[in-house]
């Protein structure tokens, strides 16, 4: 039977809603943790259930923690099952083949090479998407070459590259000009000097190319992330080819020591991190990644300093804010909406939290009067009154709260605090004691407020689409303007499509493929 990937997505769903009842793929730690998980080309795997109904499988298994899609990596071993010798070395000769074909050592030499090069020997390979030394040509001939690579190109590799668009392994959505330079703008305001960028490689881009241009504000930064076409612009210092649903480091030991000098630098002042993971990712792993990145960080600092955190953006849609603010109770969920280039962005059309019109191109309209759709938003333990949102892009201060709301988040006096989480107004529902969607009312068979709609006592699976607990992602009233959505906006993505020049990559572990399978 195939484990749909609703099932993960459902349960994490069902995680935030603080009960369980779905069915799907639950992530479990071993009860021995001296055992360690088998190892897969991701590095070690993580131990999952099956959750059916509600109730867990009793055979637990390993599977990838990266991939959650069988066809990027198909490892598969039940916790109690013994592999003989022959198995393992096999396992072991298949893990050494599914390595970059080259170390980070030779990319940094290539790349070296590649910028003494006069422009016109400088060439692209759009469908290896790897940069070309001349030696390579014979073997790129019959592919798209890109040409004439210029410095500035080669410092914007987000815009060479072709983002990887599988949904389930590397869900690569990159920010729109317009919020990293946001981000940008405000790492430097709060006065941060380095930057580990875990996930977020436009966002390691931009700070590299202020910090090159502007002397005054000279942010370091350091990218990790497992999408290892970033290795060849990068020297070793500011890329680590990683993973972070098990904080695995694909280079061994050199590339951990870069991440730690990274942290550790300045007895540990002046450096945030700033992630924004695959939606689609399971929160427990990733939370315990960065418990690990913490206590690196930790270690450098002198005693007196015991009681600072390691300030963090997590970049997340809002409805996981129960599930982080679990693992990270210091961390506060900010108004602002960060966005990702719409023709980019099919993750709105999942996570579309409600109904908007979408004859109208200009999804992130913002200003007074103009709407902002993105269910994104920024969760971090610097006090919030410290970051000034944009009162240009739709926000105001609430003096109450101190910090900054969207405009249509009023304060609620019987709550006192502002209360919206998807940027509508709110209504306050005396009966339940807190304020709730405009779009719900209170069911006095239910007890508390719901879509009008709903059918009473339903069991609590939660929606993946919306996040409310009445209704199935099949069910979802979302769906019909998620695919309206994907409808009319299908002729500018269509035409952007075609102006990023969209080539396949032939990388096998890109291509789209099933669900992970569990055998029988
Ligand atoms: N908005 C960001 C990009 C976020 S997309 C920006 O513009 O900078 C998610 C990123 O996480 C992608 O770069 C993807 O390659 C990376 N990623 C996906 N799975 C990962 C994993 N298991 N470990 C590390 N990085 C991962
Ligand atoms: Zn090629
Ligand atoms: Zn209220
Ligand atoms: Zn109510
Ligand atoms: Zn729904």
């Amino acid at each position: 039977m195939a484990a749909s990937r609703d099932g993960f997505e459902a349960v994490e769903v069902e995680g935030s809603a603080g009960c369980r009842g779905s069915s799907g793929m639950e992530v479990v730690f071993p009860l021995d943790p001296a055992v360690p998980a088998p190892l897969c080309p991701h590095g070690p795997t993580l131990l999952f259930v099956k959750v059916t109904q509600g109730k867990e499988e009793t055979r637990r298994f390993y599977a990838c923690s990266a991939c959650r899609d069988r066809k990027d990596c198909n490892f598969f071993q039940w916790e109690d099952e013994k592999l003989s010798g022959a198995r393992l070395a096999a396992r072991e000769a298949h893990n050494r083949r599914c390595q970059p074909p080259l170390s980070r050592r030779q990319c940094v030499e290539r790349y070296l090479k590649f910028i003494e090069l006069p422009l016109t020997q400088r060439k692209f390979c759009q469908r290896c998407q790897q940069l070309l030394l001349p030696d390579d040509w014979g073997q790129h001939s019959e592919h798209q070459v890109l040409g004439d690579v210029s410095i500035t190109q080669l410092r914007r590799p987000s815009q060479l590259l072709y983002p990887l668009e599988n949904k389930k392994t590397n869900a690569q959505y990159l920010f729109a000009d317009r919020s990293c330079q946001f981000l940008v703008d405000l790492l430097s305001a709060l006065g941060f000097r380095r930057v580990l960028c875990v996930g977020t490689p436009r966002l390691h881009e931009l700070i590299k190319l202020t910090a090159s241009g502007d002397k005054k504000s000279n942010i370091k930064s350091l990218l990790l992330d497992i999408d290892f076409r970033y290795s060849q612009f990068y020297m070793e210092d500011s890329f680590c080819h990683y993973n972070m649903f098990n904080h695995h480091f694909f280079d061994g030991k050199t590339a951990l020591e870069v991440c730690r000098a990274f942290l550790q630098e300045d007895k540990g002042e002046g450096i945030i991190m700033v992630t924004d993971p695959p939606f689609g990712g399971l929160v427990e792993p990733l939370a315990i990644t960065f418990k690990k990145l913490i206590a690196m960080w930790k270690e450098g600092q002198s005693q007196d300093d015991s009681h600072k955190e390691l300030p963090i953006f997590w970049i997340f849609p809002y409805f996981f804010e129960s599930r982080i603010c679990q693992f990270f109770p210091s961390f506060q969920m900010l108004d602002y909406q960060a966005i990702i280039p719409f023709f980019l962005d099919y993750r709105l059309f999942l996570f579309l939290p409600f109904k908007v019109d979408y004859d109208n191109h200009a999804l992130y309209k913002h200003g007074k009067t103009g709407r902002k759709q993105s269910p994104v938003r920024i969760f971090t333990n610097i006090p919030p009154n410290k970051i000034i949102l944009p009162t240009e892009e739709g926000y105001r201060f609430c003096s109450l709260c101190q910090r900054y709301v969207s405009l249509e988040n009023q304060h609620c006096e019987h709550c006192n605090s502002c209360t919206s989480k998807d940027g509508r107004k709110w209504n306050h529902c005396f009966l339940c004691k807190k304020c709730v969607k405009p779009s719900w009312i209170h069911c006095s068979i239910c007890n508390h407020c719901a879509v009008p709609d709903h059918s009473c006592e339903s069991p609590k699976d939660g929606c993946f689409i919306c996040g409310e607990l009445d209704h199935k992602r099949s069910t979802c009233p979302n769906i019909a303007t998620s695919k309206r959505a994907n409808k009319s906006v299908e002729y500018f993505t269509r035409k952007m499509y075609s102006i990023c020049v969209l080539y396949r990559i032939i990388h096998k572990s890109m291509q789209p493929s099933e669900d992970l399978e569990v055998p029988s």
